[in-house]
């Protein structure tokens, strides 16, 4: 399904240009259009998912399955040293397109940008731990 004004819908349906790296019927992946690194690349699922909230549980199976195949053939052809694989949902998150993305960041030893995923640590008590832990499980 198509969403109105979603940018990377339009992307899939070929009305807004991109630097497609891979498709198939189910997956467009393409260059981000402000990179991170050299190859940095988005997996777009052809249907409008706004998130992980939204995606179906077996296409974001799939979504992961190509990450893990795109990963190998990137680091081979970009001769990266590794690579981050970053998903964002919701706007608190850093999420600024709201159609279900992947980002696959390759990073180099020698790279200059190395502000690439770093946060601040927080730290927490053994009880706050141990509430968080029961409140998950
Ligand atoms: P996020 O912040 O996780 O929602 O990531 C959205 C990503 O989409 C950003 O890294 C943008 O640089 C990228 N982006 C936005 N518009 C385009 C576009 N037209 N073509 C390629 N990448 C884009
Ligand atoms: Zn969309």
């Amino acid at each position: 399904m198509k969403e109105n004004n979603c940018i990377f819908c339009k992307i899939v349906a070929g009305e807004i240009p991109s630097n497609t790296i891979y498709e198939d019927d189910e997956f467009k992946v393409i260059l981000d259009a402000s990179p991170a690194s050299r190859g940095h690349s988005l997996i777009l699922p052809k249907e409008h998912y706004a998130d992980i909230y939204e995606i179906d549980e077996e296409a974001a199976g799939r979504a992961m399955k190509l990450a893990k195949k795109l990963a190998i053939r990137m680091t081979e052809a970009l001769s990266c040293d590794g690579l981050n694989i970053l998903q964002n949902n919701h706007e608190v998150a850093g999420q600024t397109v709201f159609h279900f993305h992947m980002h696959l960041i390759p990073r180099y030893k020698d790279a200059e940008n190395t502000d690439i995923l770093r946060w601040e640590k927080e730290t927490f008590t053994a009880e706050e731990m141990s509430e968080i832990r029961d409140l998950l499980r």
